[in-house]
């Protein structure tokens, strides 16, 4: 533990943490030493981990990084650090991200942007850029973060380390900062799948307190890593051969591709038409969500309020004002326009049918194929700044990450080595829904 809180000494200036928990991380350990002489201690004892700030933790602080819920502490403790507590990890602190996960550069937090140990004039990608910059430089041993439409895996393809998003409903969202409820789920940044394996074994399964996850038994992940046979790998042909990829990233999926074959894969290019559409389908029903989830911050009932206010309403309008930024302002308004009568029909309901074609897709292909494999991004680490003028823009680098988040699947982020310049690059692959077991172990035998 001291090695890290050295750690984080010396890589402050990287802004990852918004918060170390100095106390509750040193009384935590003295409990597991003492679990680990008297053979008590559980499956992660002793594991060091950061948590995303937008997931609760009894009677610390969480503020999705927003002025919002600037110094609100949590009464209860998500499901998610309920289980790593149970099992005697270590929780060291929460880390920055975007504010209310909506970002993918970690530039709107309130408490700055975050910057990558790789070269610190880039983002760390986001939302999750803490999470990935405190793995990338050994602040933590893993981290949680959340992934909506991206925000674990991108970080973590930006940042040289492993993003693991589950299947939506395989971990419990209970006491995790709603963005857009049908998308978010918790997923893992670590620096190997042997890792992300022990973590989701004992993150994922039934919870009383959250209905959309699913009842299945849980494997034993990290046990069973060893078994991997020769499976059939789809290339998503147009993800690829895509004049918009950077060619640094196209050469090394390439080169990955032939890495895959080598070990018996069989490995075909198949053909995804619906490219076009992921973006936009994404952002109209993320941000309808966002809309309806952000309503509760009234300045009532949580964090920031303007006291000046002399009436209810004036109260609402200027806690709301003043405690959101830019960026989650944007999203309440295009979300609350797309869901206002005359607008509901022609945006969210389209959405939601596109969304629903794009799922029917998807499960075909897992017909023939066991992997789908795809970049994770366009483009490595981007300039801090770049892409802040042109929402648009930023939002367009999403493309290859919320197509497993529309479907619901899960999807890993996978690093490929660094480009000339020492940026990390990445592949991706995804699987149906819940064969968690089979991605892992693929991702172990190929890295
Ligand atoms: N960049 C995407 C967005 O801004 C993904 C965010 C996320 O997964 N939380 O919505």
């Amino acid at each position: 533990l001291s090695y890290y809180f050295e750690q984080i000494k010396q890589n402050q200036h990287l802004n990852a943490f918004n918060e170390v928990f100095f106390d509750s991380a040193t009384n935590q350990a003295n409990v597991v030493q003492q679990k680990l002489t008297n053979g008590t201690a559980g499956k992660l004892a002793g594991m060091v981990i950061g948590i995303k700030d937008n997931i609760c933790y009894k009677d610390h602080q969480v503020s999705a990084s927003s002025k919002m819920l600037e110094g609100f502490v949590s009464p209860y403790s998500s499901t998610v650090v309920e289980r790593l507590i149970e099992q005697d990890a270590i929780i060291i602190g929460r880390l920055n991200c975007d504010e209310f996960a909506m970002g993918g550069s970690n530039e709107t937090s309130y408490y700055g942007v975050v910057k990558n140990a790789a070269d610190q004039e880039r983002v760390a990608g986001g939302s999750s850029g803490g999470s990935a910059v405190a793995v990338q430089a050994d602040m933590c041993l893993a981290a949680l973060g959340t992934d909506t439409g991206g925000s674990v895996r991108q970080p973590a393809a930006f940042c040289g380390n492993i993003g693991f998003k589950p299947t939506y409903g395989r971990i419990s969202r209970y006491g995790v900062i709603a963005y857009a409820s049908s998308f978010d789920q918790v997923g893992t940044i670590t620096s190997s799948v042997s890792d992300a394996a022990l973590l989701l074994e004992v993150l994922a399964g039934k919870d009383d307190a959250d209905s959309t996850v699913s009842t299945l038994p849980v494997p034993n992940y990290s046990q069973n890593l060893a078994q991997s046979g020769n499976k059939k790998i789809a290339v998503l042909k147009e993800t690829i051969d895509n004049e918009a990829l950077d060619p640094e990233i196209k050469a090394a999926i390439l080169k990955a591709i032939e890495k895959f074959k080598a070990q018996g894969h069989q490995i075909e290019y198949v053909s995804f038409d619906m490219l076009a559409y992921l973006v936009p389908a994404y952002y109209v029903l993320t941000t309808a969500e966002a809309s309806s989830n952000l309503s509760r911050y009234d300045g009532v009932h949580y964090g920031y309020r303007n006291t000046q206010a002399e009436s209810l309403n004036k109260l609402y309008k200027t806690s709301r004002a003043e405690g959101f930024g830019e960026e989650v302002k944007r999203r309440i308004l295009l979300g609350t326009f797309v869901l206002s009568a005359g607008y509901y029909d022609a945006y969210y309901q389209k959405a939601q049918q596109v969304r629903r074609l794009i799922r029917e897709k998807i499960e075909n292909l897992f017909n023939d194929y066991d992997f789908l494999l795809s970049p994770v991004t366009p483009t490595p680490a981007f300039k801090i700044g770049e892409n802040m003028q042109d929402p648009l823009v930023m939002y367009m680098a999403d493309i290859y990450t919320v197509l497993a988040s529309l479907a619901g699947i899960p999807a890993v982020a996978l690093p490929l080595g660094n480009n000339a310049s020492g940026l990390p690059l990445s592949v991706q692959l995804m699987t149906k829904h819940f064969n968690e077991e089979g991605l892992l172990n693929l991702s172990d035998r190929f890295l």
